[in-house]
């Protein structure tokens, strides 16, 4: 059986500012000790203006704590008023960013292919893109979540070889989830999870669709992690609104306890 480091990444979205960010951080460093922060990979997505006193934390008190964005630029440097690069991200010593989150895609427009540059944009700069895909409302209603989840990954995966597959973390998030308090059922998780990876096998053979991890994203709390995280093609979570509170972050990454 493959080893897929189980991975809860915080997706702050647009909340906290510094001495926020400071005051949480520092909470979860005092609350997950060196076993737990080694069997479950924690990683913090916080707004762009907190990221340097995340590295300060991080570097300074050696945290085992990762961090990265919540988007980036698909340009490499030059005239894009307001936009982050890559290498921005990287210089920060970031090891993450979210690349298609639904909220990009419905209030920025982001299509497939943008959302294909940059995944080809983060990987460029090492940084490991946590691809979101995963349909509304109406699309579930008509069961059309598999066929829909598969062809946002074909489009954001174009291009890419297996060896740059591998590098990805896919986030399955039912836009209908998020922040809804409707959180999708194990078995619903596990299904498009599960499609996720049949289709990276397809793609790019099994050996690679064992590594890459996918994660389930929408509504999950303290409450529900371990139910989700029993579905055997569920590699973690990517968690909005309860990441913004320290215990409650602290009891999904507490998962396996
Ligand atoms: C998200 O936006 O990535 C998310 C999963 O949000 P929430 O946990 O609040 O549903």
């Amino acid at each position: 059986t493959p080893a897929r480091r189980p991975l809860m990444a915080g997706n702050w979205k647009m909340n906290l500012n510094h001495r926020e960010a400071n005051l949480l951080i520092q909470k979860l460093a005092a609350s997950l000790n060196e076993k737990q922060l080694t069997d479950v990979e924690t990683v913090v997505l916080p707004p762009f203006t907190d990221l340097r006193t995340v590295q300060t934390l991080v570097d300074g008190d050696k945290l085992l704590i990762g961090y990265g964005a919540q988007d980036l630029s698909p340009h490499k440097s030059g005239a894009y008023t307001g936009e982050i690069s890559g290498a921005m991200l990287a210089a920060l010593g970031c090891g993450y960013v979210v690349v298609g989150h639904s909220e990009r895609r419905a209030y920025h427009h982001e299509d497939d292919a943008v959302v294909n540059t940059k995944v080809k944009a983060a990987l460029a700069n090492e940084l490991t893109p946590i691809l979101c895909v995963g349909e509304g409302l109406e699309i579930r209603e008509a069961e059309g979540q598999v066929a829909y989840t598969r062809d946002q990954l074909d489009g954001a995966l174009a291009g890419l070889t297996a060896e740059q597959v591998l590098k990805v973390v896919v986030a399955y998030e039912p836009v209908w989830a998020i922040g809804t308090g409707k959180t999708a059922t194990p078995e619903n998780a596990q299904e498009v999870c599960g499609a996720i990876r049949a289709r990276i096998a397809e793609l790019h053979g099994q050996a690679t669709a064992d590594q890459v991890r996918v994660l389930y994203g929408g509504s999950v709390k303290a409450a529900n992690i371990a139910a989700i995280m029993a579905q055997p093609d569920v590699d973690g979570a990517l968690v909005g609104g309860a990441s913004l509170d320290a215990e409650d972050f602290v009891q999904i990454c507490r998962f396996p306890e």
